[in-house]
Parts: C-alpha cells; structure tokens; sequence
C-alpha cells in the first residue's frame, strides 16, 4: 500500500505512531482513546485496513465477530464488563473521523437516560 494512504490507525500498529495499546493479537488491537469521552475509552481496531463499517464484505464476517468479541474481552479486562456501550461511527455523516474501521468501547460512565440527559445540559 502507498504511504499516503496508509491510515493513523495502521501506523500506531506499524509503531510510527505511539500510542496507548492496551491489547493486541494476530487480528487487531486495541489502544485507550487519545480524548476520551468517558472514563474507559478504547478503540478496537481490525489489522486489515477496512475503511468503514459498509466496506466490509461477506469473508470479513469472521473478523468482525472477531473485533467484537475483543470489546468484551477487553471490557472484563478493565473490570466494567457489568456495563459497557460498543460504538461505531461509519461515514462522515455519523462523525467518523479516522477511515479505518474502529469500535469505540466505552464505559465508566451513568448510561441511563436520566444521566445522559442531565450530561447534555
Ligand atoms: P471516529 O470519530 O469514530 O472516527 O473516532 C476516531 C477516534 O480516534 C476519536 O475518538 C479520536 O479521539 C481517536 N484518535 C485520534 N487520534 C488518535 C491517536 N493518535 N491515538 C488514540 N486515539 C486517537
């Protein structure tokens, strides 16, 4: 693949970038989120540079059962397996940002609606 167009998320995996990992294997890995939006903030992201969620194909069902399998291990890990919210972001539309596939495992935070609400005012 071409310099350019290799994504942030693929040079923290190549070690250009540092980052924060907190978890990886053959398939992915998973770092803490630079800005966190709540106390538990982690990103798992697939090896293979799929650039969204849309983008993947029938013989990507594996990794994808693969990722969110990580979320929940991941989520015992840092002891919030009780509750924990899986996020993902595809398309500029949504707020994606970074173009290559990311689950975003938060937790740590009141996922009640009285919360959130009370969080948006
Ligand atoms: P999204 O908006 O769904 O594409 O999410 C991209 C996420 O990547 C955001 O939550 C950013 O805070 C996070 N992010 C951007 N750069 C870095 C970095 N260098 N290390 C860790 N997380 C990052």
């Amino acid at each position: 693949m071409k310099d350019a167009q290799r994504s942030l998320f693929t040079r923290i995996m190549d070690r250009e970038i540092l980052a924060d990992i907190v978890y990886e294997d053959d398939q992915c890995i998973v770092i803490n989120d630079i800005a966190p939006q709540a106390p538990v903030h982690m990103l798992v992201i697939p090896r293979k540079p799929l650039a969204k969620l849309a983008n993947a194909g029938e013989q990507d069902k594996d990794i994808l059962g693969h990722l969110l399998w990580v979320a929940g291990e991941v989520a015992r890990q840092r002891g919030v397996a009780d509750a924990f919210r899986v996020v993902i972001n595809n398309g500029s539309g949504a707020g994606q940002t970074v173009f290559h596939l990311h689950l975003h495992v938060l937790a740590g935070t009141a996922f009640d609606e009285a919360s959130l609400a009370n969080a948006q005012n």
